[in-house]
């Protein structure tokens, strides 16, 4: 427990959620089932990239998946690229992975994206499973935004008929997320505003969230103004802010004022440790779904 009870402890929530998954996959494989594997694509070698990725292996380890990795360099072409996805996608071992975000400029994200099979889309990003996902139908949901809806179920927080304000409306985060609530499912059946920065009066629209989820990318600039007495706040934003005061000279944050808004909500995400963690259990729930053929059946 991270000691704040108004701390949703993303921290906590993932690592039962770890369990689980592994627990599942070894009675999956008990049973007979193929080992389920997680491919991923790592273009270049940005250092962020570079440690999702290796992270992304650990996890694998963990749950008892097998992964592997394909490197290229940044000057790969986008059709070099295409037929390494290509082969991913005939491979009958690997079951789902994933091309590492973002990608050198000359290499198209939508092309990339579209190339990925419906079936081993375990990011969740192909066109096909966001359609899925909009009509409410077995899809490979995007991993942040799946996340947010797990922490929120395994917090207890209710959903139906709260209005959620979303700010920001990116395909990985805000839009998704702003769909999955809406559904009529559980968690779901929110009445959803979804803002962005064309938004007019975001300070009034925010005050009237029962949950309100900062996605903008922006550190710190949701404050006290935003927040309504008693509201939801879940912070997906991740930044690195100068800070003499800490040995590293910097300290982590989130789009959240999360001093200024801790007296007025009724629970908070926390920055570290609060949706963070979220994201890679949705990766790996999605892989095991591929590879027991939940919503794509083997072919
Ligand atoms: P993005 O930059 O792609 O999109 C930001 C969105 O916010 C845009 O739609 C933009 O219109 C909107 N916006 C920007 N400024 C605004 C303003 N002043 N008022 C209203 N709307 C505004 O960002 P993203 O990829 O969605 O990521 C958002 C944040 O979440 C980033 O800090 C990112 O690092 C973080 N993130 C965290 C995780 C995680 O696992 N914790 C995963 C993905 C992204």
């Amino acid at each position: 427990m991270s000691g704040n009870p108004k701390h949703i402890d993303g921290k906590a929530i993932s690592e039962a959620l770890i369990q689980d998954i592994a627990r599942q996959t070894q009675e999956w494989v008990d049973r007979g089932g193929k080992r389920p594997h997680l491919g991923a694509v790592l273009v270049g070698n940005d250092g962020a990239s570079e440690t999702y990725v290796a992270n992304k292996h650990r996890m694998c380890e963990t749950v008892g998946f097998t992964s592997s990795l394909v490197r290229c360099t940044s000057t790969i072409t986008e059709e070099q690229l295409l037929g390494k996805i290509k082969k991913l996608n005939q491979d009958p071992e690997v079951d789902g992975f994933i091309v590492q975000l973002p990608l050198p400029r000359h290499i198209s994200e939508l092309h990339v994206v579209e190339s990925i099979l419906p079936s081993k889309d375990v990011d969740g990003f192909h066109p096909s499973n966001i359609g899925r996902m909009a009509l409410n139908l077995p899809a490979f949901l995007p991993a942040t935004p799946f996340g947010i809806v797990k922490m929120l179920e395994h917090s207890g927080i209710a959903t139906e008929g709260k209005h959620v304000v979303v700010v920001g409306r990116s395909h990985i985060v805000g839009s998704p997320v702003s769909i999955l609530l809406a559904r009529n499912s559980n968690p779901g059946n929110c009445t959803v505003t979804l803002c962005h920065s064309k938004t007019k009066n975001l300070e009034t629209l925010c005050s009237t969230a029962d949950i309100l989820v900062a996605a903008l990318g922006k550190p710190l600039l949701i404050g006290a103004q935003h927040v309504r007495e008693g509201a939801v706040v879940i912070d997906v934003g991740i930044h690195r802010i100068p800070d003499a005061t800490t040995p590293k000279g910097y300290r982590l944050c989130g789009d959240v004022d999360y001093e200024a808004v801790l007296p007025i909500c009724s629970r908070i995400t926390p920055v570290p440790g609060g949706v963070g963690p979220m994201t890679i259990v949705s990766l790996l729930a999605n892989t095991l779904d591929a590879a027991r053929g939940t919503f794509y059946p083997k072919r």
